[in-house]
């Protein structure tokens, strides 16, 4: 049996080799290191795939998000809702831009944000909410929408973990998750669902004031060369990367597929055991599964995480510490307790191998000795 990891990227390169070496090689050879051709195409497929009519490709989903507020002109001070129980790129970003990060819990069957919560958030000092679509699915956006229409709030959705899900609203109509908000970023990280071999980013608008801006801010604030209207950053997408995004973007359904299908053998195999609790797609979201992340017993889960180590089966624990309680944000006085949810989830969630590369002898192999493990505590 092949070695099991959580995300194989090497055995994927192998398998896509000649194809990929091809878009490498002509970035090598035309030397177009900086704003080559294969940004541009890359930009276009994408918008094509998502269909939205603005993509700004940058440097890695962190800067997205903070491009994405640098293009709205918030004030210091002013308040931006996002989900509790997530990776700590949102949170920085508000941070360095002196903007609030005001933390809500997330939804106990779809580890999304809970639009409930949102509500309840909500204070006149609010501009802006960033659902983060975690773990292959998309948060519910018709509640989101809604509530930031009511009270004439931004919408940031953080796609780095669910591009190619989409999002059925209730008039029927679906919508590529990422293109709903006022704007939406994603990450090109080689883990990430679209990944390039090394980091990349993007960020979707179809507003086309604010696709001109996030171009402007990603290129030092800047329409012409050496004529910079206002302030930005340097946040490009390396050539070399968009080559390879090219590849993996013509591949990204198949890759979706593979994934969908490793995630129904866990279904299949697992779903018997009631002390599992199985990932659950939300009302109007479609799973890409991302991260097949699975629920145990506070109690048992470390030490079932170790068991499966021993088999040589890897797992990961996203995410240990819910963001309340990060070291780096002790500041804000968040207290335990206030986040039972997340809280409880930082405790029970357990994240099982998934990847594009997946066979049945793996996927056996791994909910046998789960099982197995199970049956022992
Ligand atoms: C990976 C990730 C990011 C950051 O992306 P980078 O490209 O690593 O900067 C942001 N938000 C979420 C939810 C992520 O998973």
């Amino acid at each position: 049996m092949r070695k099991i990891e959580m995300v194989d990227i090497r055995t994927q390169y192998l398998r896509l080799k000649p194809e990929i070496d091809h878009a490498i090689s002509e970035v090598l050879e035309s030397s177009a290191f900086i704003k080559g051709p294969a940004v541009d195409s890359f930009r276009k497929e994408l918008s094509d795939y998502l269909s939205i009519s603005h993509v700004i490709p940058c440097a890695n989903g962190t800067d997205a998000l903070q491009v994405a507020l640098m293009a709205l002109d918030l004030k210091p001070g002013d308040e931006v809702i996002t989900a509790n129980f997530t990776f700590i790129s949102t949170v920085e970003v508000l941070v360095l831009l002196k903007l609030k990060p005001v933390l809500v819990d997330v939804d106990p069957l779809t580890f999304n944000i809970d639009p409930d919560k949102i509500e309840q958030a909500v204070t006149p000092r609010t501009r802006a909410i960033i659902p983060v679509h975690l773990f292959g699915q998309p948060a519910d956006m018709h509640r989101i929408q809604k509530i930031a229409g009511e009270h004439g709030l931004f919408v940031i959705e953080d796609n780095a973990q669910s591009l190619g899900s989409y999002y059925i609203d209730s008039d029927g109509k679906s919508k590529m998750a990422g293109t709903i908000g006022t704007s939406g970023t994603t990450s090109f990280f080689p883990t990430k669902p679209l990944a390039c071999y090394g980091d990349g980013g993007a960020l979707m608008t179809s507003d086309p004031y604010l696709a001109e801006k996030m171009e402007m801010i990603v290129n030092h604030g800047s329409r012409i060369k050496y004529h910079n209207d206002i302030i930005g950053v340097n946040s490009r997408l390396d050539t070399l990367q968009a080559a390879i995004l090219r590849v993996n973007l013509r591949n990204l359904d198949d890759y979706i597929s593979r994934r969908r299908q490793a995630a129904d053998y866990y279904h299949n195999h697992l779903g018997g055991n009631l002390r599992i609790g199985l990932p659950k797609t939300g009302k109007g979201g479609t799973h890409i599964y991302h991260q097949y992340t699975i629920l145990l017993d506070p109690e048992v889960r470390d030490r079932i995480r170790e068991g499966l180590k021993e088999k040589g089966i890897p797992s990961m624990v996203y995410y240990p510490v819910p963001l309340s309680q990060q070291k780096a944000f002790t500041f804000a006085g968040y207290r335990t307790g206030e986040f039972p949810v997340t809280e409880k989830l930082c405790q029970s969630v357990l994240s099982l191998p998934l990847h594009t590369e997946m066979d049945e002898e793996q996927l056996d192999y791994i909910c046998t000795h789960l099982l197995n493990l199970l049956k022992h505590e």
